[in-house]
């Protein structure tokens, strides 16, 4: 059993933190936000009412927050997690934010002698409160020795990516990805529909033939086909379009730093960013058939 601070305790992060409780863990809840650190208490976390007491001789710090200048402010911040954290204690930076902020955080929480991981998570709700989430690592591999039990008992996969910031790199890359095979399956199964074919027949097809993919499968954007996805919920999310939005920015950014030739990743983004002005952003980002499909969208 060990002490661990969470820090934002939002969509994902109150599934995360109740994991840990039920791990077995003393978990101490912060969030800016009294009602979400008064509903981590009734699934037996113990509430604080400041980082400095949250975070305050704890083994461990888990943070799972909106972007880069969120985190770069909870940990290097003057009342911060690094002002406050024990020198014993592995800090985990969960929440999805730009390259450079994990590897500025990382670099400079690792300077001050901390174990310091950038991880972020693959996986929505659903895989928050399950404990089924995959972990991307970044940091040093002793850091990333440390985290990996913790990590363990909010995820069903923790793997190390490299250094710094590469938990992030792979993580908008993973994102660049689902965004076109998504975008690619929604056009695929609109056309397959106007060409006349029955769509749950299309499925059964190209999830046996060489278009298949976990958009398709797992996910499939049209409704009645795959009993779990958003689709056959309007498309409540989910994974919201905003969110994927954000990570598709994180990835242009990110390529354009490293020089690399996203075109599809680009048209992505504009595709996604004219859903949710178009009114998807209240959708999941598999609503973005009913745009393909040139349906209305509010
Ligand atoms: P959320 O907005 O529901 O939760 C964020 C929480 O952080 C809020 O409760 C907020 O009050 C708190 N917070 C903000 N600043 C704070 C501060 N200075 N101190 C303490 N608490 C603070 O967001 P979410 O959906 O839980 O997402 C969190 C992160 O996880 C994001 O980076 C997101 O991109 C990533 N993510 C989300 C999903 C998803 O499906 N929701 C999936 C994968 C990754």
């Amino acid at each position: 059993m060990a002490e661990i601070a969470f820090i934002g305790l939002g969509n994902m992060g109150g599934g995360m933190a109740s994991n840990l409780v039920k791990a077995g863990h003393r978990v101490r809840a912060f969030d800016l936000n009294p009602a979400a650190v008064a509903h981590l208490a009734t699934k037996g976390a113990h509430p604080t009412g400041s980082l400095a007491e949250a975070v305050s001789g704890a083994d461990a710090v888990v943070t799972m927050l909106p972007a880069g200048q969120h985190v770069r402010k909870v940990y290097t911040g003057e009342d911060g997690v690094l002002a406050h954290a024990s020198a014993k204690a592995v800090l985990m930076d969960c929440s999805t934010i730009d390259v450079e902020s994990a590897a500025d955080v990382g670099k400079i929480a690792t300077v001050q002698g901390f174990a310091f991981v950038d991880a972020p998570v693959s996986g929505g709700m659903a895989a928050a409160d399950a404990g089924t989430l995959t972990f991307m690592v970044g940091g040093p591999e002793a850091a990333f020795a440390k985290a990996e039990p913790f990590l363990g008992d909010m995820g069903k996969a923790v793997i190390r990516a490299g250094d710094a910031g590469a938990g992030q790199a792979a993580k908008i890359c993973n994102n660049m990805l689902l965004a076109i095979h998504m975008i690619g399956t929604c056009e695929a199964m609109n056309m397959a529909i106007r060409l006349g074919l029955d769509p749950q027949n299309f499925f059964d097809i190209a999830s046996k033939a060489s278009g298949q993919n976990w958009s398709l499968t797992s996910y499939c954007p049209v409704p009645g086909i795959v009993p779990a996805a958003p689709s056959n919920r309007d498309y409540q999310p989910g994974f919201a379009a905003p969110m994927m939005l954000k990570d598709l920015m994180l990835a242009m950014e990110a390529a354009r730093t490293a020089d690399a030739h996203t075109p599809l990743g680009a048209h992505a983004a504009e595709i996604y960013q004219r859903f949710v002005d178009m009114g998807g952003d209240r959708l999941d980002f598999s609503g973005v058939i009913k745009m393909i499909a040139g349906e209305n969208l509010v």
